[in-house]
């Protein structure tokens, strides 16, 4: 045991296991609620002129102008709001952390929910406060979060809505009660933004402790690593003050402000997976033993029968099918599969693999 190390690290961090990406090299690749759709061949040409005549010598915007005005113009942010850039919207978890931590200080969210609220918030060393979801259902429950708001009184709440990793959207009311109850910053996360109608965009302002979250990620941009903060100008300019210079390169921002002046490419993909969702939605219900949640996602969590989760895992591996197995993360996924919305013919792929591993588990190998 290195006893320097040991004295130095802290015991929090010593203790955490490095966030893990499976290998995934040859498998159709349902693990991580990524835009299976490339672009057509005349986009790509157009995209690769628009990068010509890039100087990578030189630092690239500090605010990403361009790239903030093609956003708002794309994705309808209200004119009087501000917008802050991240390096994905992790990095903006983690400024909204860098700018409010210090002893004592809460972040509170649902759980299960996305883990890098809680992650980020270890690093900054600030408390966490998972209140469980409804396990019927994964629905806020309600008196028991307006019961922690009011005991904690967190710095920051995070919800994701949709909700990741359970797939469903929380009913807007209750976060409407929640906004009002929170003695501080609400974090709205649209992450699936491209695969519901619901939105918090249109009512950033209506509360001054409103913020919404987006990124480009799920909409089929997961590899340039761009998220963006929407709310009122002076909480964004507070937090824009701990984000390093520079923190969105060059390629990003010029790719990225190519990809939303054609927004409809990427509309008509995510328009795709979701039909798609419903398509798999109703082929998983027919397999017995499984029991799919409703999702406004671009994936479906589902029950699988009890105690097969891990097998299931391996059986969908070995035919060439890599999804994330979510039993053992949370006792109200127990028995849980989270399966990515694909193009038609590795949903179907994933059908039958199920389907043969169910019916006929012993010869899975
Ligand atoms: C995927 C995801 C993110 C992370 O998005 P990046 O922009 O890729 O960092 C944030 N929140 C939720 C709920 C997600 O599922």
């Amino acid at each position: 045991m290195n006893a320097r190390l040991a004295a130095l690290i802290r015991p929090e961090i010593r203790a955490l296991t490095a966030y893990h990406v499976p290998e995934s090299n040859g498998l159709i690749k349902l693990d991580a609620m990524e835009n299976p759709y490339t672009w057509p061949e005349s986009l790509q040409a157009a995209w690769l002129d628009s990068l010509r005549g890039l100087e990578l010598n030189r630092y690239p915007d500090p605010q990403g102008r361009a790239l903030q005005a093609a956003l708002r113009e794309a994705m309808a942010i209200p004119d009087d709001m501000g917008v802050l850039l991240g390096n994905g919207s992790d990095e903006l978890i983690q400024l909204l952390a860098l700018a409010v931590a210090a002893p004592g200080r809460k972040i509170l969210s649902v759980d299960p929910g996305f883990v890098m609220y809680r992650m980020i918030g270890l690093f900054a060393a600030m408390d966490y406060i998972g209140v469980p979801l409804q396990a019927e259902d994964f629905s806020i429950n309600l008196p028991a979060m307006l019961e922690a708001i009011e005991r904690e009184q967190p710095t920051l709440i995070y919800l994701a809505y949709p909700n990741n990793p359970t797939g469903n959207r929380f009913d807007a009311d209750d976060l409407v009660r929640i906004i009002e109850a929170a003695p501080g910053l609400v974090i709205v996360d649209e992450a699936y933004a491209p695969f519901t109608d619901a939105s918090f965009m249109g009512l950033v302002g209506d509360w001054d402790n409103l913020l919404v979250m987006r990124t480009v990620s799920k909409m089929g941009l997961a590899g340039l690593r761009l998220g963006y903060l929407v709310g009122p100008a002076d909480w964004l300019a507070e937090i824009d003050k701990v984000r390093l210079p520079y923190n969105i390169n060059v390629l990003t921002q010029v790719s990225a402000t190519f990809a939303l002046q054609h927004k409809a490419v990427f509309d008509e993909q995510t328009q795709a997976i979701r039909a798609e969702r419903t398509r798999l939605q109703d082929a998983l219900n027919q397999i017995a033993g499984l029991h799919p949640y409703p999702s406004e996602a671009n994936f479906i969590l589902t029950r699988v029968p009890t105690g097969q989760a891990g097998a299931l895992f391996a059986g969908l591996k070995q035919a060439g099918i890599l999804i994330k197995n979510l039993d053992g993360a949370h006792p109200l996924l127990t028995d849980c599969l989270r399966l990515t919305v694909g193009m038609p013919e590795e949903n179907a792929a994933l059908v039958r693999a199920l389907t043969a591993l169910l019916v006929a588990p012993d010869c899975a190998g």
